[in-house]
């Protein structure tokens, strides 16, 4: 990038003038990663001063039976499969109740599009999960699941957000969005809920008072130009509602060969890479600086490894997920050691640790408890400093 456009783009993001996409476009074609951190640090802190922000949660997939096969998925079987399973409700319950001792505020529920689980399974899972933990706020199911439901109950997505949040839903989960250009998404997505339906379900959730996370996932077979598209879309969407809290750049994981068939259920994956650690910090920069008006970005370091995790924080991201005990989706895809569990005093050392000062939130990103600020340098160098996978 030619020093001119540079010194055109910093000004613009001082001055807290909106990007376009020729400028996010623009600021991925940057590979000078010092300074493009420097600029979403610049927009993070004035957003989000020092906070870091985590949430106690737990991730719970009731089903991996899926009617779909999008091509990236490693999680999704089919009917009658070795390792298929589908948890009756009081199997759910009783995982779930597992991590009370924890103090989760959380529960993050997301499954297959199960081809036989009738309708009326959902809204009796979340009212019976709410029975049991009633101090945990339930964030479940992606917009397409949601449209999934509409088809195999015949009702419209109205009725059955009312219904779901009248059993205590709190909040959707960000997922189902991957990629929203159809010159990708016609390749990766094998179901049938694509931006326009996305987008109206996350409207009607808005509209009914609730937010939402928004999502992106990234570095398969898209292009920097595909990413701005799918920001701006959202963006564009949070000016007409204002419903979403956070976005969570995803990045696409690679399966391995799985030891119960020898399968590799991925199908894109021998002719893509994943993105690497600086590609992610940049993805997180750029996301940071051309989605300016949600209000948080998050690192879901399962996805990262705790290094990266950290270093995110320097580059847009202000919020790291959570203390994930047990998450499927995405495991299922990695071999490369990041571990799978961290509890509430793993996240606070990873914080401070990058010189950051964690904030305990719920759901809705209301403060639950804040904690001291980050030590200095010189006073952490005089401990014994610890190393993160
Ligand atoms: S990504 Fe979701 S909808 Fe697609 S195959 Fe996997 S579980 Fe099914």
């Amino acid at each position: 990038m030619d020093a001119g456009l540079k010194r055109e783009l910093e000004a613009k993001v001082y001055a807290g003038e909106r990007l376009t996409r020729e400028d996010g476009i623009a600021l991925y074609s940057s590979d000078d990663l010092t300074w493009l951190g420097r600029l979403a640090h610049h927009r993070r802190t004035e957003m989000n001063g020092d906070r870091v922000m985590f949430n106690v949660n737990r991730h719970l997939n009731l089903t991996n039976v899926c009617s779909a096969s999008c091509a990236y998925c490693s999680f999704q079987r089919k009917p009658g499969e070795k390792d298929a399973y589908t948890m009756r409700i009081d199997e759910a319950v009783r995982k779930a109740k597992e991590m009370e001792d924890e103090q989760l505020t959380e529960l993050h529920i997301v499954n297959g599009l199960h081809p036989t689980l009738p309708w009326r399974y959902y809204p009796k899972v979340l009212r019976e999960l709410k029975a049991a933990l009633p101090n945990v706020k339930l964030k479940a199911f992606t917009a397409t699941e949601v449209q999934w439901f509409e088809k195999i109950s015949g009702l419209g997505a109205d009725e059955i957000l009312d219904e779901l949040m009248d059993a205590g839903l709190e909040s959707l989960t960000g997922g189902g969005a991957e990629i929203f250009d159809w010159e990708i998404r016609q390749h990766i997505v094998d179901h049938a809920c694509h931006w326009e339906d996305w987008s109206r379900i996350h409207r009607l959730a808005h509209s009914k008072g609730m937010k939402t996370p928004s999502t992106m996932l990234y570095g398969h077979i898209e292009e920097p130009r595909h990413r701005v598209d799918h920001v701006l879309r959202l963006r564009e969407l949070q000016d007409e509602t204002g419903g979403f809290l956070v976005f969570i750049p995803l990045r696409y994981q690679h399966d391995f060969v799985d030891s119960a068939d020898g399968k590799i259920r991925n199908r894109i994956q021998a002719r893509t890479t994943m993105a690497s650690p600086a590609e992610s910090l940049k993805t997180f920069a750029v996301s940071r600086l051309l989605f300016d008006n949600v209000p948080h970005v998050k690192c879901f370091w399962v996805m990262h490894g705790l290094s990266v995790a950290q270093l995110s924080l320097n580059f847009g991201v202000d919020d790291l997920d959570g203390s994930v005990v047990e998450y499927k989706i995405t495991h299922d895809a990695d071999s490369y050691g990041t571990p799978n569990t961290m509890h509430r005093d793993d996240l606070l050392h990873l914080i401070w640790d990058a010189g950051f000062r964690p904030v305990e939130r719920n759901t809705r990103y209301e403060v639950v408890r804040e904690y001291d600020a980050a030590p200095t340098l010189a006073e952490r160098r005089a401990e014994p400093q610890q190393v993160w996978a």
